[in-house]
């Protein structure tokens, strides 16, 4: 299997390379990562100036790997249009350093690259974990190892699954959960500095813990779970739940002892 590997931190971040070095063990890995961070610019994609990449070496071997001075989603575009030749089988974007919840999944750039892969007929997952826990990123990318070869195992074709792992080391993880989005993650505000020359404002968000209700990911992750929310952009590609349940059970059965 041919893995596409992006995200939204950079591709210094030690969380992308954390899952490659997972992933490895399931496929051949290419890299396509912005050269610093891009974090919470969603989708957005670089339509008024040039894009360049390249080519970087991985602190992994055998893995291309691609710097590209663009937003996630360049490249994703980029790699599957041009900078790989041959046929990638999946799109994976991560580790982000903190969760991607909720209404998050629409500002989140570790999610807007994996939708690109998504909408170029390829099936994608978006991983996250709570900000600097390290034992929190090994599960999240244990997990999305043992997922993409559970996907290709029971034939899921193209799907969007968007992965959170809980604050919590392997051991202490309660179960694997097939979720949907939380309706709101988090309260905006906007916090204003009259200090400055010019009057400067800044949007703050704020997470809301309690705003968790039944079936939804933040409940699984406030509950101790790998939270599994499958995405889609159309009723008709809304993803077969049974077949998801048994694919999240086979995840929970490989990575908790
Ligand atoms: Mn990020």
């Amino acid at each position: 299997m041919k893995i596409l590997v992006t995200n939204d931190d950079g591709i210094q971040a030690e969380w992308l390379w954390a899952l490659v070095r997972e992933l490895k063990s399931v496929g051949q890995v290419t890299v396509a990562a912005p050269d610093g961070e891009r974090s919470a610019i969603g989708t957005a994609v670089t339509l008024f100036q040039p894009l360049h990449a390249s080519e970087v070496c991985a602190p992994e071997d055998g893995v291309k790997a691609y710097a590209i001075d663009g937003s996630p989603s360049d490249c994703v575009i980029l790699a599957l249009g041009k900078l790989i030749t041959d046929n990638i089988d999946m799109v994976v974007s991560g580790v982000n350093c903190g969760h991607n919840l909720g209404e998050d999944v629409y500002i989140s750039g570790t999610v807007g690259a994996a939708m690109q892969g998504y909408f170029r007929g390829l099936p994608a997952v978006a991983a996250s974990a709570p900000r600097n826990n390290t034992v929190a990123l090994k599960v999240a990318a244990r997990a999305v190892a043992a997922l993409v070869k559970r996907m290709e195992a029971n034939k899921l074709g193209r799907i969007f699954l968007n992965v959170n792992a809980p604050d919590l080391p392997m051991e202490k993880v309660k179960g694997v959960k097939i979720t949907r989005l939380a309706l709101s993650s988090h309260i905006n505000t906007v916090t204003e500095d009259n200090s400055k020359q010019h009057q400067q404002y800044r949007l703050v968000r704020e997470r809301v813990e309690e705003s968790a209700s039944e079936g939804t990911d933040i409940q699984a992750i406030l509950q101790g779970n790998i939270s599994i929310t499958p995405l889609y952009t159309s009723l008709l590609d809304k993803p077969p739940l049974r077949l998801l349940k048994k694919v999240g059970a086979e995840v929970a059965a490989e990575i908790l002892k």
